[in-house]
């Protein structure tokens, strides 16, 4: 079957640094996908190419069967791609709802009204707080929100840039279901994840990005007891052995 999205030897620059040399990886139908790796290994720059936000030197972007690797962003999140960045981007000066009627402008103006439904019965406390000012939201809110804009469009795939990061245990946690019942209506995730065993433990497959290449890539259970993987990403201490969680 056709991946929903197929990136092939993907090579960014930023100027002269090279971000990505030759990346390769696939995220099938409804699947969802981890995206491991250091700071600085590359793994934002792989979703800002796939989202147009930068430009690859080299490679090519299909979604669903279309080449987007040159498509302005605005095109790519029209085909059904949203992209949820790494520290949420969020309108501080914006109330809740106005930032997710932002998300919506490419929305018919007939359907706006149940995807904004549609974002509070998933986050019941944005529905509450919808008039309030998105800047002083709390952080696991302010992510609530950064999703719930991305889905307004209604995306086939959702590129997820660290969601849990700087979260308490607890909205982490809340965080991770969400984007389980996200996927359950048939979303594909492509998850950026600083918590590589919350992410292994939801992603289906996974791929580790060390300066800009792919390292190891496969089904997360094969990842999760990977001794690279076990040392690097899961803390674990490779001669005592025993299964990661
Ligand atoms: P992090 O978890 O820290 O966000 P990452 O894996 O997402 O890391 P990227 O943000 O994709 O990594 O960065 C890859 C490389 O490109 C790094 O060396 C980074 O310093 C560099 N880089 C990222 N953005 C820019 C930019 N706008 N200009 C120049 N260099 C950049």
């Amino acid at each position: 079957m056709t991946p929903v999205l197929d990136v092939q030897d993907l090579t960014v620059y930023y100027g002269k640094r090279r971000a990505l040399e030759g990346v390769s990886l696939t995220v099938g139908r409804g699947e969802i996908v981890t995206l491991l790796g250091a700071n600085g290994a590359g793994k934002s720059t792989t979703l800002r190419a796939v989202s147009g936000l930068v430009r690859p030197e080299r490679g090519r972007i299909v979604y669903e069967g279309r080449d987007i690797t040159q498509a302005p962003a605005d095109a790519i999140v029209a085909a059904g791609v949203g992209h949820v960045p790494e520290g949420r981007e969020i309108f501080p000066e914006f109330t809740v709802l106005e930032n997710l009627l932002v998300g919506g402008h490419t929305v018919r103006r007939s359907q706006v009204g149940e995807r904004v439904d549609a974002a509070f019965e998933l986050f019941p406390v944005l529905g509450r707080r919808q008039s309030q000012l998105a800047g002083t939201l709390s952080g696991g809110e302010q992510q609530m929100l950064a999703i719930g804009r991305a889905l307004m469009p209604r995306p086939r795939l959702l590129l997820l840039d660290e969601p849990s990061l700087g979260l308490a245990p607890l909205l982490s946690r809340e965080i991770f279901r969400v984007i389980q019942r996200i996927n359950d209506s048939g979303v594909a995730v492509l998850l950026v994840e600083q918590n590589a065993r919350r992410a292994l433990a939801l992603a289906a497959r996974g791929y580790v990005l060390e300066t800009g290449r792919l390292v190891v890539a496969g089904p997360s259970a094969a990842l999760a007891a990977d001794p690279r993987v076990r040392t690097a990403y899961l803390g674990l201490d490779r001669a005592r052995g025993g299964a990661a969680g």
